[in-house]
């Protein structure tokens, strides 16, 4: 049963020499076994240099060397950041076979604290999407209840952390994919602050949106996985030069004062009255807790979705030019005429539907004539809404809203339509383009399904974020768990 637990609770053990790595990493793996063919969390699994790394870890743990809080734990990667030696797809045809030649920044900080890595997990293609099912090679299903969809899209990340196929995953968020998954499998998913974790390393999608984050069973461990993968990296210079505390000293149980606006955008229309009321619930026991809740508005955020359906395919559709056929993974078999055809036919063949419908529009947004009206007025509109941000940061230490609009969906209900699967993200894109961190913690279950809080903050404001998750974690007590 140690599958079950969390990463602070099995380094205590680990550390105690009370259990082996390697015990632990079999533990998982019979996990897996058991439910795996439920879920489908994971693209790849690497069993054997699991155990290998898992045995690594126990030698050293016999000659006394230091063990770090995340030294043996399992860990599973979203298969979108690229691993040394292990195949790599975005869960694309186009990347099948591809096998990268180093690791990202991001899981390279791992590895240096001696993780033992499980397995790539599955996501929508391209990380585009918001249930997973846009991936090519299936969907995952929520452990919850396995007629819905797990979120996206760090969906497998998600769904393999509630199933208890890790201790911990990563996960990455451009407009909402590790929160969302998260508020819909009852765990913890963190998107930090924009270039706070580098991206290096990550397959890109839109560039000035994608952070890669912590997928956890609590708030603790989303600090002590923080702690290990932020930090500036001279490989992406969009990382940030900051000033990093540990994260772990934000885990007090102490609220008294704080202060909390609640957007009244993301409170009304298109929010489920079950996750409304859930949210109105955990914002009184703020209350009680001695927090000050006030209603505030971000007049521009009903445009975010809007502003963000040109940024993000624009960026898009630039950094996935350079899936020709040529330099990675699958090439067309067809009979081909020129070079051009030859890329035209993989692409075709390569890409899935949701990815062709935002290269087409992206490359649109982006054309001649047509940049200003379109690119150039979605970027206006995201320096309004930063604005709406930093006046409500003058006043409130964190905003408080749900995560989703609605509790998890059943497969094939928006796959047909792409923007009712687009408003799935309504609460969480004007935190990316804001470049500002959010977290989502499960604050109950709607219809035996888990609803999740997202507590905004301030640029490179963590700390008081994991705060008032820890505070609200630690007396609200989520134990509930999926039966598997
Ligand atoms: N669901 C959003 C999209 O499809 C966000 C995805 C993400 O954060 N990677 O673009």
């Amino acid at each position: 049963m140690l599958h079950k637990l969390t990463v602070h609770e099995l380094h205590k053990k680990l550390k105690n020499r009370e259990i082996s790595a390697m015990e632990l990493c079999r533990d998982v793996f019979k996990r897996i076994e058991a439910v795996e063919s439920k879920v489908k969390a994971y693209l790849n699994l690497t069993e054997e240099t699991a155990l290998s790394a898992a045995n690594a870890v126990d030698e050293k743990i016999k000659l006394g060397e230091e063990v770090s809080f995340l030294t043996g734990i399992p860990a599973a990667i979203k298969d979108n950041m690229c691993t040394k030696g292990v195949e790599t797809t975005c869960a694309s045809k186009i990347l099948k076979n591809f096998v990268p030649v180093y690791s990202s920044t991001a899981v390279e900080k791992l590895f240096n604290e001696d993780i033992v890595m499980i397995g790539k997990t599955n996501m929508d293609e391209f990380a585009m999407g918001s249930s997973t099912e846009n991936s090519a090679f299936g969907p995952t299903l929520n452990p919850w209840n396995l007629k819905t969809v797990p979120g996206g899209s760090s969906g497998g990340s998600a769904a393999a952390v509630a199933a208890d196929e890790t201790i911990f995953a990563l996960g990455s968020d451009t407009g909402g994919s590790i929160r969302q998954p998260a508020s819909l499998c009852g765990v913890v998913g963190m998107k930090p602050t924009y270039g706070l974790v580098s991206r290096y390393g990550l397959v890109a999608f839109a560039s000035s949106l994608d952070q890669i984050g912590p997928i956890t069973k609590d708030v603790t461990d989303c600090a002590l996985v923080l702690n290990a993968i932020c930090g500036k990296d001279p490989m992406d210079s969009t990382s940030l030069d900051a000033k990093i505390p540990n994260y772990t000293k934000a885990l007090v149980s102490d609220v008294k004062g704080l202060k909390i606006g609640v957007p009244k955008e993301f409170m009304g229309e298109g929010i489920d009255p079950k996750v409304k009321r859930l949210t109105e619930d955990a914002l009184e026991l703020f209350e009680k807790m001695g927090a000050i809740i006030e209603e505030i508005s971000l007049p521009h955020v009903g445009q975010a979705l809007s502003a963000y359906y040109l940024i993000a395919p624009a960026e898009a559709s630039s950094n996935l030019a350079r899936f020709d056929g040529v330099r990675y993974g699958y090439r067309t078999k067809q009979k081909v005429e020129d070079m051009v055809d030859m890329y035209s036919k993989t692409r075709a063949e390569g890409f899935g539907n949701e990815v062709k419908r935002r290269i087409m529009l992206g490359t649109y947004a982006l054309s001649t004539g047509y940049y200003e009206a379109y690119y150039g007025q979605a970027q206006k509109v995201r320096t309004l809404i930063i604005n709406d941000f930093n006046k409500a940061f003058e006043k409130y230490d964190v905003l408080v809203s749900p995560t989703s609009p609605t509790v998890a969906f059943k497969l094939g209900e928006k796959f047909e339509d792409p923007l009712k699967m687009y408003m799935s993200d309504i609460c969480t894109i004007p935190v990316n383009l804001a470049g500002i961190p959010g977290i989502s913690i499960p604050c109950g279950l709607a219809d035996g399904l888990p609803v999740g809080l997202q507590i905004m903050g301030k640029t490179l404001d963590e700390t008081t974020i994991l705060r008032a998750a820890y505070a609200f974690e630690q007396e609200f007590g989520f134990k509930e768990k999926p039966i598997l």
